[in-house]
């Protein structure tokens, strides 16, 4: 500003003599050090605060240059300065600013702007206004080291941070920029801060910066970001309002929480899975289950839970390496898997056991369908070290009832399902019903009335013949046992099971024995025998395993004192009883051999025995199963399983019974692959004691 300007300002306002008392006010009071100098330095006129900054020089003041104060690093470029002004180069000088020497002996930071008024020939000298600016320097320059100090921080941290300003990145320190992959920050500026997270999290990041944004604080959050080569990492990121270049901007601390995040997510994983198939565990399923439940309360949808139990897996894996073994399994789950929607969850319980829960399932008829489709999964073998092995499952199945809420009670349900396919025989579906709770119940009412009926005396015992097809004569009886009820006869395929799984079947088998035995020795008086008659006696697994067995079956066979010329003792025992633990079964069989009973091995060829065992169970006849005979004249892979095994028991001398032999076809069939022994409805139906009596005494060829 031109101060002639500002002296015309005032110069209508206040008189002469008002100036004068003015300015010499000003002059006094002014903390400014205002001089009048000379073109070489020499002050001509001093303002107070001047003269008391120099009073100790002021003999001298006028005399000398005031430049001796100066800082001898400031000096050179002060003086430099001023010439500017002396040499009339420039009007106006600075401010400039430099260090002056204090009456104190301290250095002051001043700031001078100097006038030419040497134009004016009424003052022809230079104006000087000095300022004393120390604590304002201070400050900015402790500003400047603070913020100097705090850029190195932020450059050296290892911790990344940014900062961006209107969602542009402008600066990213070397540990942001290492994890983001950009070269540079220059590289950066290309992205918004935004395509630096990863699309799924986008909406939260936006949501969670929205109050920085507007300067406010915000908390961290887990976000995923991406890198410039598309890696995910796992940060936990939070955003501090800043001003930075003068604007507002955020500020970015991130950490790499990727690591950590893998190795939770990885134990999570290892918690929820099983480790052999990577398929899901029991706490998973339970909770997936427990979750579908509690969805489909409110949309009325059935959760079906289906259980599969590899079929005589124990028996694989025993005979097999371990390695063989934890093969199979994942085979097993792979065609498992392979039968279900992704949206399913198929899981291993551990062990042989894989469940299954469809969600949304739909009606019963598909229910079937699913459990066939399960089990025809494994119709092909699994083929482990280029060999075959033939597996099978029992399924279970059990669905949700309108009320159900607890995921065991499912699950216990499915495997109830799936116990009772086992004694159905194995490699088949059982459905339990909706109302499966009382179902379980029902169960536990029929045992109880079976244990009653038992010590009542209900149980009967039925015969059917045993025919040798040539003479349609019968050789044999098989007996099987009937339960006498109130309201009728009860089929074993109702109660056996359960005898089985109760252990009821022990009593039952000792007292059926009991009972062949009674009727043998009465028959041994009808008629002159000349061939021993053939008494034959189902022992149920459960039996078979019972400790005492022999004894017991000694006992009784010497107390009933048959004669061995007119009967022989058959016991039959299923070939999977004898295949679950085939040395034990061979040691049990030669003690039944020693006292003169033989043995029959029952429901051939659903129990996969090896020619080799078979080679060494001492046995005196095979029973071909019934669903075998069925296929006969019509299926040709029943056919090839009979002709195979009529031909190996030739090759092994056993005697081979066809059991179930209902037409004439199968009886015809039999005849000409060579089987002459023949049970079934063709000949007779199980039939009671005393009709059996009838035709044991008439000695009649039986038939249609
Ligand atoms: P199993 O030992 O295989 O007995 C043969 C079954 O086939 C009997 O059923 C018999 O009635 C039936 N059967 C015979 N010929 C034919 C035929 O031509 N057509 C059809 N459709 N069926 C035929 P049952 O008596 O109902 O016995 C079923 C199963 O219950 C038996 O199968 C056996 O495993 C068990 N069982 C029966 N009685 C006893 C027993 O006293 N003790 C033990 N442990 N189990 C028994
Ligand atoms: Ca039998
Ligand atoms: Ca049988």
């Amino acid at each position: 500003m031109d101060p002639r300007n500002d002296m015309a300002h005032i110069e209508g306002r206040l008189t002469y003599s008002q100036k004068a008392v003015l300015w010499s006010f000003i002059a006094k009071n002014t903390p400014d050090m205002i001089a009048l100098l000379s073109g070489d330095g020499k002050v001509l006129w001093a303002s107070s605060a001047s003269v008391n900054f120099f009073k100790e020089v002021l003999d001298t003041f006028t005399t000398k240059p005031v430049f001796d104060r100066i800082h001898p690093d400031d000096r050179s470029r002060v003086l430099k300065e001023f010439s500017k002004v002396t040499e009339q180069e420039i009007n106006v000088l600075g401010p400039v600013i430099f260090r002056l020497l204090s009456p104190e002996g301290t250095w002051l930071t001043v700031e001078t702007t100097a006038y030419d008024l040497t134009k004016n020939p009424e003052i022809n000298a230079i104006l000087a206004i000095t300022r004393d600016v120390t604590s304002r320097q201070e400050a900015i320059t402790e500003l400047a080291e603070s913020e100097g100090r705090y850029r190195r921080l932020v450059e050296r941290s290892p911790e990344p941070m940014a900062v961006y300003k209107n969602s542009t990145i402008v600066y990213a320190n070397p540990s942001a920029l290492r994890l983001i992959g950009a070269s540079s920050i220059e590289h950066l500026k290309q992205y918004k801060v935004i395509d630096l997270v990863h699309p799924d999290d986008r909406e939260l990041a936006n949501k969670a910066f929205e109050p920085v944004d507007q300067g406010n604080d915000m908390h961290p959050i887990e976000i995923r970001l991406l890198s410039l080569d598309a890696q995910v990492i796992h940060a936990e990121v939070i955003g501090i309002p800043i001003i930075y270049d003068g604007e507002p901007g955020v500020q970015l601390v991130i950490r790499d929480i990727t690591d950590t995040k893998q190795v939770k997510a990885a134990l999570e994983y290892q918690a929820l899975h099983d480790p052999l198939t990577g398929l899901p565990n029991r706490a998973l399923f339970v909770d997936r289950v427990t979750q579908a439940l509690i969805r489909n309360q409110k949309t009325n949808n059935r959760v079906v839970v289906l259980l599969a139990d590899i079929d005589r897996f124990k028996i694989v894996n025993d005979s097999l390496s371990h390695s063989v073994g934890d093969q199979i399994l994942i085979g097993v789950s792979q065609r498992i898997r392979s039968c279900f929607r992704p949206s399913d969850t198929v899981a291993r319980f551990g062990g042989d056991e894989f469940v299954i829960l469809c969600d949304e399932a739909d009606d019963l008829t598909s229910l079937g369908s699913l459990g066939d489709r399960l089990i025809k999964s494994l119709d092909e073998p699994i083929v482990v070290n280029n060999e075959p092995f033939h597996i099978s499952i029992s399924v279970g199945i059990a669905e949700s009832s309108a009320h159900t809420l607890i995921a065991d009670d499912i699950i216990r349900n499915a495997d109830a399902a799936m116990n009772r396919a086992k004694d159905r025989g194995r490699r088949r579906y059982v459905i339990m019903d909706e109302t499966s709770g009382s179902e379980i119940a029902g169960r536990l009412q029929l045992e109880s009335a079976l244990r009653q009926g038992i010590s009542k005396g209900e149980l009967r015992a039925h015969f059917q013949p045993v025919v040798e097809s040539m003479t349609g004569r019968a050789i044999g009886v098989e007996a099987l046992v009937r339960w006498q009820r109130e309201h009728g006869l009860e089929s074993p395929a109702t109660f056996i099971p359960l005898a089985e799984d109760s252990g009821l079947i022990v009593a039952i088998g000792n007292w059926m024995l009991a009972e062949a035995l009674k009727h043998a020795k009465e028959w041994e008086e009808l008629e002159d025998i000349t061939k021993p008659f053939k008494v034959s006696v189902n022992i149920s697994p459960r039996q078979f395993l019972e400790p005492g067995l022999v004894e017991t079956v000694k006992d009784m066979v010497e107390g009933s004192k048959l004669d061995p010329t007119k009967t022989r003792l058959v016991l039959e025992v299923t070939e999977t009883t004898l295949m679950a633990d085939p040395d034990e079964a061979i040691t049990i069989l030669k003690a039944f051999n020693d006292m003169g009973v033989s043995i029959a091995i029952d429901d051939f060829g659903t129990g996969y025995s090896s020619f080799t065992y078979l080679k060494r169970f001492p046995v005196e006849s095979i029973k071909i199963d019934r669903s075998f005979i069925m296929g006969l004249g019509n299926d040709k892979d029943d056919e090839a399983i009979v002709t195979a095994v009529i031909q190996v028991a030739n090759t092994l001398n056993l005697d081979v019974i066809a059991e179930g032999v209902e037409t004439d076809q199968q009886l015809e069939r039999l005849k000409e692959l060579g089987c002459t022994t023949i049970q079934g409805f063709y000949y007779s139906k199980p039939i009671p004691s005393d009709t059996i009596e009838d035709i044991i005494v008439s000695d009649l060829p039986l038939g249609n």
